[in-house]
């Protein structure tokens, strides 16, 4: 709702009361309990403070949500995902009956949005979670930092910079997402290296067109010049192919993260390279799926009082090798892929439901983006964004590779565009099926 208001005003004045805003995000993120949660972190990550048979508090969010009045543990509980949670929501008249002034929402891309209050004090806790990820790797909040993010800031029809605003409270420079392009490039590149800034932190599929604008250009002397430390990514599933093209052009290392609004699961790349589970953060049970090594990715929060989620299915499916020892020394379990959303799926004339289709871009390595739509039972459209090296190699492997996943007989059309358009938040969807389920 701020940022609808920023867009509108003139620039001087923008910047001024940006600064209030910036005041109050850095007293909502990172003050009091901040540094202590940011501790306890680092004392636990490896150990959860809850297991299946811990005590769920009998709070009076806990009674009315989970309709309970009796002590019970975890483990007594079945385990929801969001529809049922929408349910259990509407059933119980949960956000009329409890009092909240804050809430996050998710952006609805995989269905009904979904709002989550919470208390100032979990806000806390939330970001101290993603400052521990950024501490392993040097650029906590002392770092100066950039970030390119789905909030519309200016005018899509601005043409001049800037295209950013200077959170001097949060030490950090907003970077719009929406104005990255041949013409303004330069003027990016130019603030980054202006401020100063060590780290920068955004979508993959926003610093991957960032990447393709910049290589297309040949301005990767003038990137490299900047000295950037690393990067950090995290809200959509990061390729192969994504991390490559930006470590190459900003050449440093790209470090992802894995959270979510609803705050259940939190995943974190270590100095290994491994994605360990912040064991501390949340209570996290890996359940097994059909499918051998790809288990539900399901998680228990009961730190925020206002919205406690016990036993709630992510929806994502990750991979996971309980044999495996990270060399860092971190106890916490490595998830060694996390293969995306479980109802990312399409359906066969049979009515069969296909998911894992991240398998038909495997060894896409010229692919820069990729999105599959379904709109009719049998068939698709499979947009593509080329990189500079894609052939009719590509087009050939990307054609066998469908028809191995799906058949023969699923009708597919495949349709080269420059950009793929994004969420409302700006994320890169990879499957729309709009299919009535
Ligand atoms: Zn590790």
């Amino acid at each position: 709702m701020i940022s609808n208001i920023i867009i509108k005003l003139p620039l001087f004045i923008k910047k001024i009361l940006f600064q209030f805003y910036s005041y109050y995000t850095y007293r909502e993120r990172y003050s009091t309990d901040f540094k202590y949660y940011l501790k306890k972190f680092d004392q636990y990550n490896g150990i959860s403070l809850l297991n299946p048979y811990s005590s769920v508090p009998l709070s009076k969010e806990i009674k009315i949500l989970y309709g309970i009045t009796t002590l019970k543990t975890i483990s007594d509980f079945k385990v929801i995902d969001r529809s049922d949670l929408i349910m259990m929501l509407n059933h119980s008249d949960y956000y009329n009956k409890i009092k909240f002034n804050k809430s996050l929402s998710t952006s609805g891309s995989t269905g009904t949005p979904l709002l989550i209050p919470i208390d100032n004090d979990f806000m806390k806790y939330k970001f101290a979670s993603i400052y521990f990820f950024k501490n392993i790797h040097n650029c906590g909040i002392n770092i100066k930092s950039g970030n390119f993010f789905g909030r519309k800031i200016f005018n899509l029809n601005n043409k001049k910079p800037p295209f950013w605003l200077h959170s001097i409270f949060t030490n950090q420079v907003l970077f719009s997402q929406y104005h990255i392009n041949e013409k303004n490039i330069r003027s990016y590149i130019s603030a980054i290296r202006k401020y100063k800034l060590k780290t920068i932190h955004g979508y993959p599929s926003v610093l991957t067109i960032f990447s393709e604008i910049v290589q297309k250009l040949n301005l990767e002397t003038e990137v490299h010049k900047i000295g950037l430390l690393n990067i950090t990514v995290g809200s959509e599933t990061l390729s192969n192919v994504q991390k490559q093209i930006i470590q190459n052009t900003f050449n440093c290392k790209v470090l992802n993260f894995y959270g979510q609004t609803e705050s259940v699961v939190d995943i974190f790349e270590c100095e290994k390279g491994s994605m360990h589970i912040n064991e501390a953060f949340s209570f996290v049970e890996l359940i097994k799926t059909n499918t051998k090594g790809i288990y539900n990715l399901i998680g228990t929060q009961l730190r925020n009082n206002k919205f406690p989620l016990i036993r709630y299915n992510t929806g994502d499916l990750v991979e996971y090798d309980s044999a495996f020892c990270c060399g860092c020394g971190r106890k916490s379990r490595v998830i060694t892929n996390i293969v995306g959303r479980n109802e990312d799926y399409i359906v066969l004339d049979n009515g069969t439901k296909i998911g894992r289709l991240d398998h038909i871009f495997k060894n896409s390595f010229n692919t820069i983006e990729c999105q599959i739509i379904q709109n009719k039972i049998g068939q698709a459209i499979f947009n593509i964004v080329k990189g500079d090296n894609y052939s009719e190699n590509d087009e050939a492997l990307l054609i066998k590779n469908i028809k191995d996943m799906l058949g023969n007989h699923f009708k597919f059309e495949i349709i080269y565009c420059d950009v793929i358009e994004k969420t409302k938040s700006g994320k890169l969807k990879q499957v729309i099926n709009n299919i009535k389920r």
